[in-house]
């Protein structure tokens, strides 16, 4: 196998990744964001004393932020938690501590900051350089700048600061990646899309095999782990939608209806269940796989736990698919964008199921060509134009049903990609390119801003919805 002319893509490192819900770009990233300014508030030689910290959010954050925790997950990442370390913690008890004492603690001092009254959710202001961008100042006494810090999460939990950000649209505009090339690359040297991600990784990553089978076997036992508690948890989702948590009664009713379900496709709807309850369990600020993102999180488990269970899988099998969908999802970041809050909902569960189509063909003893012309694209395709309009700016109505929705799409691709007699007329390097023009064409709000689209019409989103009493929320 010629491993040198393997055109790199993003490692599966960044596609499938640990997080807490609700959101990859407004939890995750700013969580990493306030982390990085921490970093940089330690290397200060000589804390200023009695210097204040000040975090403002611009656009889609500052919209939909409090819905998707990014207050807390800030605070998180400024007292230095990462979401590896929240195992014994939630966001919001460290949100509480850090607003019952006012002050930041670092290694080397500590700062003045109150999260209520020092994170501005700016609506106003044109985000700059991103639609979900955020600025952190260090003030002294007089409320003198003496440090700023502006990053943009750019999905999936990514985040860059500003001038990383301006460099990135010349970098996707140069990336050599390309779905047709990869497919060219694996038919000439024989190799499965598995084989191609496991090579890339290894040769332009400097990532070991054993580092890599380690990181899939992970992501498994956690998506696995987020079927399991969503289907065991029961109760109402945070927020003032009460949104009732339905996973585990889905799959008593559906198990109750024996053999007539088989007439109804046993499968599509157990995998639109599995895919509920990552959802729930993401918009609980539970433990997910970012697949690509966190609200499109439970696509992919769904169609590999189906799969496990209709065909009897082995865990390595899933392991190979597993880098089989961290492929079409890294063409995606390279090609085009992941970030609902830049090209709408088609970035995420579109991707999502672009994902999991290519895994489930190739599970299904597809070539590569089916794999990634067919199913993925077939998946892609029917997700362009896909609008992001979180009520409330919570990530439950409509994305957990959107979560199912992605799945049954990406099984249904699968299988068309498998009896479509090596046909197809639309590549999946032109449908990448169309979600990219088309979601950089859609108005503002429809981009997570909850200002247009279903956020904007629900009556679910009225004043005077009374938020729910703590005795009702979801354990999780
Ligand atoms: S509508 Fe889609 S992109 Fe928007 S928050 Fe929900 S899942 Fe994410």
């Amino acid at each position: 196998m010629d491993t040198r002319k393997l055109v790199p893509l993003p490692s599966l490192f960044g596609i499938l990744k640990p997080a807490v819900g609700p959101s990859s770009s407004h939890t995750l990233g700013p969580m990493r964001a306030g982390r990085r300014f921490r970093e940089i508030l330690e290397a200060r030689p000589e804390p200023e004393a009695g210097g204040r910290i000040a975090v403002t959010l611009y656009g889609s954050l500052a919209h939909t932020g409090r819905g998707h925790l990014t207050d807390r997950a800030l605070v998180a990442g400024l007292s230095g938690f990462g979401p590896e370390d929240l195992a014994d913690r939630t966001i919001e008890s460290i949100y509480q501590e850090a607003e019952s004492t006012g002050v930041l603690l670092l290694a080397n001092g500590g700062f003045v900051f109150r999260p209520s009254v020092d994170i501005f959710f700016d609506t106003q202001t044109p985000p700059q350089p991103h639609p979900n961008t955020v600025r952190f100042a260090l003030h002294d006494l007089q409320g003198l700048v003496l440090l700023s810090s502006v990053y943009c999460s750019i999905g999936g939990g990514v985040v860059v600061d500003a001038a990383e950000f301006e460099s990135l649209g010349e970098e996707r505009a140069a990336h050599e990646a390309s779905a047709r090339g990869v497919v060219e690359t694996c038919k000439r040297d024989r190799m499965s899309l598995a084989d191609y991600m496991l090579a890339m990784e290894v040769e332009a990553h400097g990532h070991s095999q054993e580092r890599v089978f380690d990181h899939v076997r992970r992501v498994w036992s956690l998506m696995s782990g987020s079927i399991d508690r969503g289907l065991a948890t029961e109760g109402v989702l945070p927020g003032k939608l009460c949104v009732e948590r339905r996973a585990s009664a889905m799959l008593s009713r559906l198990e109750q209806r024996g053999e007539t379900s088989r007439m109804l496709v046993a499968e599509s709807t157990r995998a639109s269940i599995y895919a509920i309850a990552v959802a729930e369990e993401n918009a609980a600020g539970g433990a997910v796989v970012t697949a690509p993102t966190c609200g499109a999180a439970g696509v992919l488990p769904a169609c590999l736990r189906i799969m496990k269970e209709s065909l009897d899988l082995t865990e390595e099998q899933i392991y190979e698919a597993l880098l089989v969908a961290s492929a079409i999802g890294g063409l995606a970041v390279a090609k085009a964008s992941i970030a609902g809050a830049l090209v709408g909902c088609q970035g995420e569960v579109g991707v999502a199921s672009a994902m999991a189509a290519a895994a489930v063909c190739h599970l299904l003893g597809g070539s590569v060509q089916d794999v990634v012309d067919r199913a993925a694209e077939t998946a892609l395709e029917h997700f362009l134009g896909l609008t992001c309009d979180p009520v409330a700016g919570l990530v439950q109505i409509p994305c957990i049903e959107r979560n199912a929705a992605g799945a049954v799409s990406a099984l249904n691709a699968a299988n068309l990609a498998m009896v479509s007699g090596g046909r197809d007329r639309v590549s999946f390097d032109a449908t990448l390119e169309v979600m990219h023009q088309t979601g950089l064409d859609l108005r503002s709000r429809y981009k997570e801003t909850s200002l247009g689209g279903l956020a904007a019409v629900s009556d679910l989103d009225r004043d005077g919805v009374p938020d729910i009493p703590d005795d009702r929320r979801s354990a999780a």
